[in-house]
């Protein structure tokens, strides 16, 4: 990934996407109008900060990408594998319009200057780009999503969808939380064990932990592996997959994390628009 700048505001793009007909940024706290503790850029309503405030950092980054402000179309992220497709009807949802739908952790459009937004802060972005169809997604895989590979249904909706195929779609996995930051429970790990099958759950579920190195019940949790590992389970070729080295645990300054500001902080997004 590359951290850009554009009029103040920092973003990251991936590699995968930069010589494609696409529009991409995953957002930092760097460059908004927030304060406090959403210093500075905020894109989470309804956590505390003003909307006036929050508008605003949309109105910043939208500027930034070059994408349509008022035609953004959020999601109502619960830690589902919900995975919906929006159309011309769904722009502004969420900017101009309070959200039609709720549990909606994915989002696919074919739509142009239609522009995706999804949430995070450790939570793993996924984000999907088919350049033969002109199809994209954007989804939130938390360890719940992961455990229900909502990469893979967002995958499976795109081919049900929009006719496309899986040798064309380019997966990204964009900053979220580090295996040497995420700590996990035994009954996590039986999630992981019982959707990936024992011997898969192994490679992402790492001993000792280094939080609590002599307790038995606790495993450190690769979830950008588990991701990738989603999307290979789905047919999406090796080479057509990149994994993020930005860890929002890992780096306070620059993002938004919920393992070290618990729920007051700022939300992060991931932008994406044809
Ligand atoms: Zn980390």
């Amino acid at each position: 990934m590359n951290l850009e700048e554009n009029n103040g505001i920092k973003y990251l793009t991936f590699d995968l996407l930069k010589n494609e007909d696409v529009k991409y940024g995953f957002s930092t706290r760097i460059g908004g109008v927030s304060t406090g503790v959403y210093d500075s850029l905020n894109f989470g309503f309804n956590r505390g900060d003003s909307d006036e405030n929050v508008k605003e950092n949309y109105r910043r980054m939208a500027k930034a990408l070059n994408m349509n402000y008022e035609r953004m179309c959020l999601s109502k992220q619960t830690h589902t594998t919900n995975v919906r497709v929006v159309t011309e009807k769904d722009a502004g949802n969420g900017i101009l319009r309070p959200l039609p739908y709720d549990d909606v952790d994915g989002l696919i459009t074919n739509v142009p200057d239609l522009p995706l937004v999804t949430f995070f802060a450790d939570c793993i972005p996924l984000v999907l780009f088919d350049p033969k169809k002109r199809v994209i997604a954007a989804a939130h895989s938390g360890w719940r999503g992961t455990v229900g590979k909502i990469g893979k249904v967002t995958i499976e909706k795109m081919k049900e969808s929009f006719s496309c195929d899986t040798k064309d779609i380019l997966c990204c996995i964009a900053p979220g939380i580090c295996k040497d930051c995420y700590e996990v429970s035994s009954d996590v790990a039986e999630e992981f064990k019982s959707a990936f099958g024992k011997d898969v759950a192994e490679e992402m579920l790492l001993r000792p932990s280094l939080f609590h190195p002599g307790d038995k019940e606790k495993y450190m949790l690769d979830l950008w592996k588990a991701c990738k590992l989603v999307f290979l389970e789905a047919k999406i070729p090796k080479e057509h997959i990149e994994v993020t080295d930005y860890c929002t645990r890992c780096h306070p300054k620059l993002f938004y994390s919920h393992r070290v500001m618990g729920v007051n902080r700022g939300n992060l997004a991931s932008f994406i628009s044809l």
